[in-house]
Order: C-alpha cells, then structure tokens, then sequence
C-alpha cells in the first residue's frame, strides 16, 4: 500500500494487521467529536478531566521562553479563542477581549511552527488541555491553518480514535485507513450477503458500512451521545454473527449425517430411585440442593433415551459451586450400567487433579479410571487406548485433545466436557470410532457465564442445569485492592498467613518480560520470592513448562510440599487445592474481570477464610478503580460479567477483540444477544432452503465460512 513502508507494515503486523481486510476492520474505538468547538470554560473543565479539546483561536504571540539558565528551550504561543462562528471582522475584537490559551512545544525550538503559523493566524487546534501556573495551557497540539486546507481524513466532524498501537499513532492510522478505503479492492468489497436478506433487514452494503465507520458523514446530528447504533455498525455485527450461526449450524448438520450412518442406538441408563441417596452416603459431605437437582435432570435424560434423543446438557456455575461431583457420579452410574466414560479436561493439569480426586473421593472404583494424557510414552498411550478399545476400562480422563481423534471406544455411552469454552468439540469427538454404534450422552460444564440464547448457538438444542448454590460452610473471600507502594505491608502479611499455615497463590500475567509492557517476568518473580522467604518452599508453574514439570509443580503444592505457587494463569481454570486461601494476583489491571473471577476462584475452597489481593499500580485510572472495586463487592460471576461489559462502555465501544470469543473483530457476545437472535433465526432460515450452501447466490458464504471459520472453530473461548 502507498504510504506504508516496511517498518510501518511490521509496526502493524505486531498488531495483527496484516491484510487490507485486517485493516478495514480495524474498527474505531471511539470518534473525537467535532460538532462542539470548546470554549474557554469547557477547556477548563476539561483540562481537569485531561479530556482533548477543539477549538479555534488566533496567534497572538510566539515567544522562546527557557527553563533557567542552560535550561531546555521551548516554543510557546498565546492564542486567544474564536468562537466557532466567528467571522472575518470578528477576529480583530477577539483578539483583544478573547480569553487565552497557550500552546507549549517542548524541545521544539527552530521547529517550524512559528513559522508555519504566523502571528495574526487564524487556526483550528486540538489536543490535551492543562491548566499550569494559572493558565491554560495545551502541550503539542494539532494545529490546522484551518478546516479547508486539513488533509481529507482530518476533515471530518467525527475523527475516528483507534486502538492503541505500538508507535502508530491514531492520525497516522487515520491517514493510512482513509487511503485503504479507497483502494479498488476496498471499494469493491464484496458483499457476501445475500441481497435479499439485507433489503429485508435494512443492513447497507458492508463497504459503506466500513466507510462511515471510519469516517462517518451521516451521523445523525441529534444524538447527544457518540455511540454507533447505527445501521452501519449493525450490519458489520450482524455479518459476523451470521457468519458464526451459519458456520456451527453446518457442522452440527455434518455431524449428523456421520451420527445417522453411525449410530443406531441412544444407550438408556437404568437408574434405581435410591441411588442418589446412596451415592451421597458414600462422600465425605452432602450435596447442595442445586447438585441434587443437577443430578436429577442428568439422570432423567440418561434414562429416557428412547426417542433415539442423546442428552445435550449444560451444567452451568460458578467457580468452586462443584461441578466435579455432578460429574462423577452421574459417570458411575453410567459405569455401573456396563458402558464407558470419557471426562474430557481443558488442560493436563485439571486432567490430572480430576484423576487424583475420582481416586480419593471413590478408591474402591480407581481402578476402573485411567488417565490418558499427553506426558507418556507411546507405548503407554498405546495400551491405554487398547484398553478402552476392549472396554477394560470404563472411564477415562483426558484432555480434549487426547480424547478425539484416535481413540475408539468399546461402548462409549457418556462424554463429559469440562470448563468448555471451546466451540465444536463434540463434533470432533471420537464418535465415528466406536465399536457398537452408540451415540453418546453429552454434559457439558462451564462456569463461564454464556447466556441462553447464546448457549442455544453454540451447542444447539440443549437442556441446561444450574448450580448456584455454593457448598455450606463456604465463607466470602475477602477481596483487597493493594496499591503497590504498600507492597512491603503485602509482604509481611503474607509471611504471618503461611505462619498459619495457609498456602499462597502468587499469580502473574506474562511467562517472559515483554517488550512493550514493564511487566515482572514470573522467573525473575520467583527468584524475588525465594529470597523473601528463604525459608520456604516454593514452586513455579508457567505455560511453557514440560507437561511433567507442570504436573510436578501442581502435585507438590497440592500436597502441600511447596507453601507458595508462583504462576502464570495456567491456574485460572479449575485448580482445585483447598488448603490454598490466599492469592494474590499480580498487576491486576491487566487482567479482565472475569478473568480474575476465575482466578479469584482458586481459593475459598477450604474452611478457612480466604484472602484475594489484587496489586495495582500506586495510580490506577478511574476506569481501573471502578472495575477492581467490582471485584472487591462482588462473588457473583454473572453480576460480574454484566460489570465488565458496561464499565467498557460506548468509550471503547468498536473494535476492540474483548467479544470473548474468538473469530469476532466486532461482535461482541453479550451486547450484541439481540443481533445473535435474528442471525440465528436468520441462518437457520437460509439452511432450510439450501442445506449445504450450494446455491449460486449463498457460495460466497460457504467460501467465507470456511476462511474465517474453519480453523477457528477449536479455539479457546474465554482465554
Ligand atoms: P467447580 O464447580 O469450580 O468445578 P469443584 O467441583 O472443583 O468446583 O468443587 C470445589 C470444591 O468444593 C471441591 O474441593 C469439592 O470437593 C468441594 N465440594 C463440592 N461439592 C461440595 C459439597 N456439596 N459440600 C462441600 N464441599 C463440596
Ligand atoms: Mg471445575
């Protein structure tokens, strides 16, 4: 592209920006609104808040002013404001009654503003105000000689503001963009929808969407607030969504052909009306009310399977509401009707912990469990998968990624996948390879909180079970926001908790020290930590350890052999070590909210109270504040989720990827439910008619679907 030279081009690759579609959709975060000139009361007010201002104002004086004697230079104007409807002859009155302002250049001196603009000038500016030593003054504005001689992108009554990107700054963005908009293949953008639909639904043609999204010209004047609700911003959401709808729709519908072929039988489980009684007598505690019932409605499809209809439920709760359980036992009374289970894990490490546990919780049944994953030998894996190719052993416990493809099951009657935020997988499951043709029963378990209409997308017609009500006894977790400065408080407190006794999670958000951020690499972490605590054991668990490094590091704390665990969010889902009550969570303004949920529910486990701290620097932004302070008021997953979502408000309203999921550069899951709901009907609509996307009119769809989605189908949904 002109305009973009090599170092530019690798600036935007860092930031995933590769492709002109890449850059199309390189959506705007926010619009500078140029409709509101400030006048001087406004700068004030925003020189408070470090808001940009607009505004317009004649050169009155340029001057040299230095910084002591030696000291740096720099380049100042006193400008005196002009109201936006000033006229020529106004100009003179201005400058003598017009408040002031002052433009600063650090550094700049012999820089060619002063001649650029002259005294007497007439000139738009823009930039951030701040009030200093009793004046107002605006470090390095945008100075415009005026609207008409701004280059076109500038023009605009709304400027697009975008994303942050390393060493690319928005105006360059804006210059770069303007030009991508107008290159032929931009222009010529194909509208992969097919027309009728978007007559019907009133949704413009995607390259006019993307053009007023960069550079809105049909702004409807009256609305008070920037935010684009607009027909435009609806069609690129919808075209996502839709996109998504139809991609999930055809590989149900794949599915199904190869499960009609396959399978002839949907296995019923018998259940004995006692048995939840009696598998209760067996735990070392009772079961909540919402547990019981989880149960009930698994039993209930697992035991009328007669119209050939497999269970498809979603066991929705919190983090530490106790899934597992729901889990196991509905897999023991599938075992003891004389079929196999498969409990399908996100990572090695909750896969190993599920093993551990099914093994303490029920020993006289570990043996019928074995533990499939990615840390043993072939020869292992081998013998492993020939036994449940002869059905000796009856539930198996993997990964995801172990338990598709190559494994072939004896009677394989239940799948349960736990903390699914993966799309399609039990479309992937190894349901072609088995034996006897059965068509297994599938539970699906999430503490992600997905609303219905969005489950309903994702998996289909399912049924779903939730598990609110925490296990008894359970106290709050006590949740602080320390500021760093009070880090050596943090310290000594911490020293008193193992004092008690108690372990302690030390959460870090990056494996290696960044280039861009200052962040404290998890390794350097650790060494600070043995230092501290000479004393004390202490262990490390990152992303990038061997399989068996990991799974080493987890078993040790676990046993309560190492006190601390410095680790990266490999933790975040699922771990299970009660006896840990406190963690602390390293620069917690990066993380998102729900993400800290999650790490949050590491702990509170156990009898004890527990202790979540969250660092954050000594001055956090507002935005900072109010979402760690959600933190501190709130346990509840879906209040906090809702949280999240609004405090990112309309400020960062486009383009940014936080949808959570992953594929969308726009839409985003929860704001956009009602979008989802007519691109699901609509999508289902459109497969009535033409199952396979064969016609003429919908190939295009079926080519996009296949780009965009193909491979991303497996990846993860909530990071
Ligand atoms: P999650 O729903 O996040 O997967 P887990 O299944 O890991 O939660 O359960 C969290 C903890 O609560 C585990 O230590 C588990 O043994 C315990 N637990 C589960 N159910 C109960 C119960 N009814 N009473 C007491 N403790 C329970
Ligand atoms: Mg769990």
């Amino acid at each position: 592209m002109k305009g973009v030279g090599e170092k530019l081009a690798e600036l935007l690759a860092k930031a995933e920006i590769r492709t002109l579609w890449d850059l199309l959709f390189l959506l705007p975060r926010s619009y500078e609104d140029r409709r509101k000139f400030y006048d001087y009361a406004a700068i004030e007010e925003a020189a408070l808040t470090g808001d940009t201002v607009y505004s317009r104002g004649v050169i009155e004086k340029w001057a040299v002013q230095r910084m002591g004697p030696g000291g740096r230079a720099r380049l100042e104007a006193s400008v005196r404001l002009l109201g936006p409807d000033a006229k020529a002859e106004d100009v003179e009155i201005a400058t003598v009654f017009s408040p002031r302002v002052h433009f600063v250049f650090f550094q700049a001196f012999g820089g060619h503003w002063n001649k650029s603009f002259p005294e007497g000038t007439t000139v738009f500016f823009r930039g951030k105000a701040q009030g200093f030593r009793g004046r107002l003054q605006i470090a390095h504005p945008d100075i415009l000689d005026s609207r008409a001689e701004a280059p076109e992108w500038e023009k605009g009554i709304f400027a697009p503001i975008y994303r942050e990107i390393q060493g690319v700054s928005t105006k360059a963005l804006r210059k770069i963009l303007f030009h991508a908009l107008d290159l032929p293949p931009a222009r010529r953008l194909p509208d992969i929808l097919p027309r009728a639909l978007t007559e019907r639904l009133g949704l413009p043609p995607l390259a006019v969407s993307l053009r007023e999204l960069h550079f809105p010209k049909h702004w409807d004047p009256s609305a008070t607030e920037l935010r684009p609700g607009g027909a435009c911003f609806r069609r690129v959401v919808f075209e996502e969504l839709f996109l998504m709808s139809l991609a999930l729709h055809l590989r149900r519908s794949e599915w199904r052909v190869v499960q009609d072929r396959a399978a002839d039988r949907v296995p019923a489980i018998a259940f004995r009306p006692a048995w939840l009684d009696e598998a209760e007598a067996k735990l070392p505690f009772r079961l909540t009310g919402d547990q019981r019932r989880g149960l009930e409605d698994i039993a209930h499809d697992l035991s009328c399977a007669r119209e050939r209809i497999p269970m498809h439920r979603l066991l929705q709760g919190d983090v530490g509401a106790g899934k597992t359980i729901v889990a196991f036992l509905s897999a023991l009374a599938v075992m003891d009707a004389g079929y196999q289970v498969a409990l399908m894990a996100p990572t090695e490490i909750l896969a190993n912990q599920h093993f551990a546990n099914f093994a303490r919780l029920f020993p006289e049944r570990a043996h019928e469990a074995i533990l499939l994953k990615g840390a043993l030998t072939a020869k292992t894996k081998r013998e492993v998968r020939e036994k449940l190719e002869r059905g000796e052993s009856r539930f198996v416990i993997g990964t995801q990624a172990l338990l598709t493809d190559t494994t072939v099951f004896e009677k394989l009657a239940f799948v349960i996948i736990d903390e699914q935020h993966r799309f399609g997988v039990e479309q992937r499951l190894g349901l072609k390879h088995q034996a006897t043709g059965l068509t297994p029963h599938l539970l699906v378990m999430t503490a992600t909180p997905i609303p219905r209409s969005l489950a309903l997308t994702l998996y289909g017609d399912l049924s779903v079970s939730l598990v609110k009500e925490k296990p008894p006894g359970r106290i709050p977790i006590r949740t602080h926001v320390v500021k760093r400065r009070a880090f050596d408080a943090l310290v000594h407190r911490l020293g008193q908790f193992l004092e008690e006794g108690r372990q302690i999670y030390l959460v870090y958000p990056l494996v290696e020290e960044s280039e861009e951020l200052d962040l404290k690499d998890v390794k350097t972490a650790f060494d600070e930590w043995r230092a501290r605590f000479p004393a004390t054991p202490i262990g490390l668990l990152h992303g990038r350890m061997k399989a068996a490094e990991k799974d080493k590091a987890m078993r040790a704390f676990s046993a309560g052999e190492t006190r601390i665990l410095v680790a990266t969010t490999v933790i975040e889902v699922g771990v299970d070590v009660p006896n840990a009550s406190v963690i602390v969570i390293e620069h917690a303004e990066r993380f998102g909210l729900s993400q800290l949920h999650q790490l949050r529910g590491r702990v509170g486990r156990g009898a004890k109270e527990s202790f979540c701290v969250l660092l954050s620097s000594d001055n956090p932004s507002e935005s900072v504040r109010e979402r760690l302070g959600v933190m501190e008021n709130s346990e509840d997953g879906f209040y906090i989720a809702e949280k999240d979502l609004e405090i990112r408000g309309p400020g960062e309203f486009l383009g940014r990827r936080q949808s959570g999921l992953p594929g969308f550069r726009v839409a985003h899951i929860l704001r956009d439910l009602n979008v989802l709901e007519v691109a699901r009907r609509e999508a289902r609509a459109i497969l009535d008619e033409d199952p396979r996307l064969e016609r003429l009119e919908n190939r295009p769809l079926r080519r996009m679907i296949e780009k965009w989605w193909g491979g991303r189908m497996e990846l993860t949904l909530s990071g």
